[in-house]
């Protein structure tokens, strides 16, 4: 069974003996669907749409019906994210109005609300500590601690050059990813062993859509290049190096530009700042003409290093920790079934495509 959310109109796809999938029901919204919420133990359906409302509805146990329950009046404009906590009976949900709101499922009461810096496009929770997270379009992770009634701020962090446009928990390592319209995904030690942020380089294009299997430790990242990209978290990376900086080259000390005494002194024409990614060391192009990729921080693609890094690194270093795949759309929504180790992809196209993982996710 599979639920799409097209336009004003919400299907659900039942697998038929002919083994295709056709829709069992057609409804039709009042307004265009925007996101959605499925929690398969209770078939409750929460559809966020466009003007600010979010619509629960229960299917059948045979996904032959869906019954409306209720509509909640959540925000004042499109409803950018959705989700329902059965254990605490809590809707939350973002909104182009930069809100985030949550309200309790059994009385469909409002419960609170919080101003974020910019439309949230990422929104994930921690049942066990109440932590919220929310990744919104300037760059910015928020973690506000929920109550029955009240939030508190707990922390905001940045670490992408562009917005934030998908969030995933883990809540046994106690890590957040996040993915980025400039092209990388983050991983958040929250659980704060060492408070590290690890960069994943390895799209193209904007990462749009990010699914954890816990069961494997894998991080499955897809973007609007059409890339899968499924990364292997067992494997220790290290944070990439602070940038240093310096007025002439750290390997063979020639001047940058802007050095001009160094320059006057030596009559020398200034070189153009580069930084190796391997050790953060200001060279000049000379002395990183070579390219490498570093898989174990993060860097699946070839990156500028220093000629000493690049003799340094190894061809075990090298080794890929992810592997790619090509869907052939521009992915904007995923979701991944662990029990089946079934890939769900939803495209810019208006195309679903199910993907059989088990080859690459075990
Ligand atoms: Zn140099
Ligand atoms: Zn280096």
């Amino acid at each position: 069974m599979k639920i799409a959310v097209l336009a004003r109109t919400v299907r659900v796809w039942l697998k038929r003996d002919s083994g295709q999938y056709w829709p069992s029901i057609y409804h039709a919204m009042p307004s265009p669907c925007s996101c959605m919420s499925f929690n398969p133990e209770t078939r409750r359906l929460s559809i966020g749409l466009d003007n600010g409302t979010i619509s629960e509805f229960i299917l059948s146990e045979d996904y032959n019906k869906m019954t409306p329950v209720k509509n909640y009046q959540a925000h004042q404009s499109r409803v950018t994210m959705v989700l329902f906590v059965l254990e605490l009976e809590w809707v939350l949900s973002t909104g182009q109005d930069k809100q985030f709101a949550w309200h309790c499922s059994e009385s469909g009461q409002r419960l609170g609300g919080y101003r974020t810096s910019a439309v949230a496009s990422g929104l994930q929770f921690d049942v066990e500590s109440r932590h919220v997270f929310i990744g919104d379009h300037s760059g910015q992770v928020t973690i506000l601690k929920l109550e029955q009634e009240n939030c508190t701020l707990l922390t905001s962090f940045r670490g992408h050059t562009g917005g934030v446009t998908a969030l995933c928990w883990d809540p046994v390592q106690r890590v957040l990813f996040s993915g980025s319209s400039d092209h990388s995904v983050i991983m958040w030690d929250i659980g704060g062993r060492k408070g590290t942020a690890i960069e994943l380089q390895g799209h193209n294009d904007k990462v749009q859509a990010l699914s954890y299997a816990q069961h494997t430790r894998q991080l499955i990242s897809c973007g609007g290049d059409g890339g899968i990209v499924v990364w292997n978290m067992d494997v220790e990376r290290q944070e990439t190096p602070e940038w240093l900086d310096s007025d002439s080259c750290q390997k063979c000390d020639q001047p940058f530009f802007w050095n001009f005494k160094q320059m006057w002194d030596s009559k020398k024409i200034g070189l153009r700042q580069h930084h190796c990614r391997k050790c953060g060391k200001a060279v000049c192009g000379k002395c990183s003409s070579k390219r490498s990729s570093i898989p174990l921080m993060g860097f699946e693609f070839e990156v500028r290093v220093c000629d000493s890094c690049h003799e340094a690194i190894t061809d075990e270093e090298r080794a890929p920790t992810a592997t790619f795949h090509d869907s052939k759309h521009n992915i904007v929504h995923v979701h991944f079934d662990a029990t089946r180790g079934w890939l769900l992809t939803a495209g810019t196209d208006k195309v679903i495509k199910l993907w059989d993982m088990t080859p690459v996710v075990s």
